[in-house]
C-alpha cells in the first residue's frame, strides 16, 4: 500500500458540473466514492442517452474500493451505477431507504447485472470504512431521504453537504436541523464541499410551503381538471398535489411511466402519504366529473416521450385538452428547453385550456440553497478549506467569492475541474500536477464508451446536411466508369426534383474516374474514393452551399 499522507480528493462526471456525478476520496491507497450518477445529454449529442464518469482513476485499484456512499436518489447521483457497477467490482453501497428503492427498481432494466449489494442507512447512522468514518445527516432537498456526510479521515474532519437547501417550512419532510449542523460544526470541520448550484441565485431559495398556497390557489379556482406536470422525482411535489387534491375532494389519476414507479417505490416506503382511495386507474377517470379530477403527469419541460407532449399532439389515448381544464406546469426550464417548452404552453392553449407556470406565479421552487443559505452554511460550519462542488464553473467560482464574504481565506479555497486531484492535509490544501481521466463517456444504447468525437461528428454532419452515396461500377480491363453512376441521397435534396444536379454530378464523377485511371496506370482505389469525396464534396457546396457526407462506392467489374 503506498505511504500516502494526505488526503486525495478527486471529483469526476460530465459537463463541467464538478464532482456532481462521483467523488473520490482517497487515502492510502483506499478509495471511498460517493455516489455514481449520469448526465443527459447536449442538444448536439445525436443519438446518445447519457453521459457517465470516467473511472479511469479505478483502473487496477477496484479491489482498494471501500464502498460507496449515496446521497440521494436523484439520476445525476445514481444513475450510472449500472455501467459501472460491474467495471469496479461490485462494492458494497449505502443508501437510504427512498434511495435504494429507485436504484433498484432502475436496476430492474438492466437484467444481465450484478445482484447490488445495498445496507439501507438513515439520518444519524454511522458508517466506519478503513479509515473514514462518515455520519450521515439529513438535509432538505426536493426529493425526501436526502443526506450530507460528515467523514472524519485521518488528516481531519470534512463535510460534504450533497445537493440542498434550507426549507424552514418543507412540505412532507422535517425543517432544517440548524442544532444539529451546529453541533458538528463544533467538531472543528477542515473542510467543507458544498453544493454550488445556486450560488449564481440572490436571496434565499423559496419554501415549499409557499410553493403549496399558491398551487391551493389554483385548485381553489380551477373549474374543471387540473393536468399538473413535473419531474418524476420530483416526490414532494407530488406530495403537495396529492394533499391539495385531497383537500379539495379530488381523484388523482398519475400518468407517465417513470413518476408511477416513483410514486409506487415513495409510497411503499411511507415517504408519500395518500389517503385510500384517492389514486384511481385510468378506465376509472370517466366515473367522475371534471371538478374531481386531478391528472398528475410527466413532461413539464417538453420531453417528446413524456405524456404531456403526447396529449398536445393528440396522441395520448385516454386525455385530451378541453376548455376548462387548468395545466400547472410545476418546474423550471432548464437551460437548452426554452424553445420545446414554449412550444408545450402554445399547444396547450390552442386546445383551449389555462396554463399556470413558474414564471406566473411561484409554483415551482428549486432544490437548491441560494447565496444567503451558501453563506450561512459557511458562517455554521466554519471550515478551514472550501472546496465549492456540483456546478458550472461560473457556478464555482461565485461560491468561491461567497466563502470569502464570509471569512474563509482566498489561499485556502480552491475552484477545481473534474479529474484534478486536490490534497488535502491539516496545514494546507493544493491540485496535483498530474491529472486524473475525466473526459465524460458516451451511453448509446448498449454500446458503453464506443461512440466518440468522430461517430458523434458524423452524426452532426448527417443531421446537419444529410448524405450523399455515390456506387460506380468500374470496368477492371479499361479503367473506365460502366454505364452510368448510381446516386443515393437522404436529407440533402429531393432527387426528383433535383435531375440537373444529379445528372451533372454523375458526369462529374465519370470525368473523376476516367481521368484518375487513364492511361493504363495500376488503379489505387482509394485514391479514386477520395477523389469522389474531395471533388464531388466541392461541386455540391459550389451548387447548393450545403456539405453532405459524401459516401463513395467503387466497385470492379
Ligand atoms: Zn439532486
Amino acid at each position: 500500500m503506498e505511504k500516502q499522507k494526505n488526503l486525495r480528493i478527486i471529483p469526476l462526471g460530465g459537463l463541467g458540473e464538478v464532482g456532481r456525478n462521483m467523488t473520490l476520496l482517497e487515502f492510502k491507497g483506499r478509495i471511498l466514492i460517493c455516489d455514481m450518477g449520469l448526465r443527459f445529454p447536449e442538444e448536439d449529442m445525436l443519438g446518445i442517452d447519457c453521459l457517465i464518469p470516467n473511472i479511469g482513476y479505478l483502473k487496477g485499484k477496484e479491489k482498494n474500493i471501500l464502498g460507496i456512499v449515496f446521497t440521494h436518489g436523484h439520476y445525476d447521483h445514481i444513475g450510472a451505477i449500472p455501467y459501472l457497477i460491474g467495471k469496479i467490482g461490485n462494492p458494497k453501497m449505502f443508501a437510504s431507504s427512498l434511495t435504494k428503492g429507485i436504484i433498484l427498481k432502475r436496476q430492474e432494466e438492466f437484467p444481465n447485472q450484478p445482484k447490488l449489494n445495498i445496507e439501507t442507512v438513515k439520518s444519524g447512522d454511522k458508517i466506519q470504512l478503513g479509515s473514514f468514518k462518515i455520519e450521515l445527516f439529513r438535509q432538505n432537498h426536493n426529493i425526501p431521504g436526502n443526506l450530507g456526510f460528515f467523514i472524519e479521515t485521518p488528516v481531519g474532519n470534512i463535510i460534504n453537504t450533497s445537493d440542498f437547501k434550507f426549507d424552514s417550512n418543507p412540505v412532507n419532510d422535517l425543517p432544517t436541523d440548524f442544532k444539529k449542523l451546529k453541533a458538528l460544526a463544533k467538531r472543528k470541520i477542515l473542510l467543507l464541499m458544498s453544493d454550488s448550484t445556486g450560488a449564481e441565485e440572490e436571496g434565499h431559495s423559496l419554501s415549499e410551503k409557499t410553493i403549496e398556497q399558491n398551487l391551493e390557489e389554483i385548485f381553489k379556482h380551477s373549474p374543471g381538471r387540473i393536468i399538473a406536470a413535473t419531474f418524476a422525482s420530483l416526490i414532494n411535489r407530488i406530495q403537495q398535489m396529492i394533499v391539495l387534491s385531497e383537500k379539495y375532494n379530488r381523484k388523482v389519476l398519475i400518468e407517465g411511466y417513470s413518476m408511477k414507479n416513483n410514486v409506487e417505490i415513495a409510497r411503499n416506503l411511507a415517504y408519500l402519504k395518500v389517503k385510500k382511495g384517492t389514486l384511481i386507474k385510468d378506465k376509472e377517470l370517466a366515473n367522475y366529473p371534471d371538478s374531481k379530477l386531478t391528472i398528475l403527469c410527466t413532461g413539464a419541460q417538453g420531453e417528446g416521450r413524456a405524456v404531456l407532449m403526447r396529449i398536445i399532439n393528440r396522441e395520448h389515448r385516454l386525455i385530451h385538452f378541453k376548455r376548462g381544464d387548468s395545466v400547472v406546469l410545476s418546474s423550471s426550464v432548464i437551460p437548452g428547453n426554452e424553445r420545446t417548452v414554449q412550444i408545450l404552453k402554445d399547444g396547450i392553449l390552442r386546445q383551449k385550456a389555462k396554463v399556470f407556470h413558474y414564471k406566473m406565479m411561484d409554483i415551482h421552487a428549486g432544490g437548491h440553497a441560494q447565496k444567503e443559505e451558501l453563506k450561512e452554511i459557511l458562517r455554521i460550519i466554519k471550515p478551514k478549506f472550501f472546496l465549492p462542488i456540483h456546478g458550472q464553473y461560473s457556478m464555482l467560482v461565485s461560491h468561491a467569492e461567497l466563502a470569502k464574504e464570509t471569512g474563509v481565506p482566498e489561499k485556502n479555497i480552491v475552484v477545481v475541474e473534474n479529474g484534478r486531484i486536490i490534497n488535502l492535509s491539516q496545514k494546507r490544501i493544493f491540485i496535483e500536477n498530474r491529472t486524473a481521466p475525466s473526459n465524460y463517456i458516451m451511453v448509446d444504447g448498449l454500446g458503453i464508451g464506443d461512440v466518440g468525437e468522430i461517430v458523434l461528428r458524423d452524426r452532426q454532419m448527417l443531421a446537419r446536411d444529410g448524405m450523399f452515396v455515390i456506387v460506380a461500377l468500374i470496368d477492371r480491363q479499361t479503367g473506365k466508369v460502366k454505364g452510368s453512376p448510381d446516386i443515393i441521397s437522404r436529407g440533402f435534396v429531393y432527387l426528383r426534383e433535383s435531375k440537373e444536379l444529379l445528372r451533372d454530378t454523375r458526369k462529374k464523377v465519370i470525368e473523376i474516374v476516367n481521368q484518375a485511371t487513364g492511361s493504363g496506370r495500376t488503379v489505387n482505389w482509394s485514391y479514386i474514393k477520395d477523389e469522389i469525396r474531395n471533388k464531388i464534396g466541392q461541386f455540391l457546396f459550389s451548387k447548393t452551399q450545403r456539405r453532405p457526407m459524401i459516401l463513395p462506392v467503387v466497385i470492379e467489374v
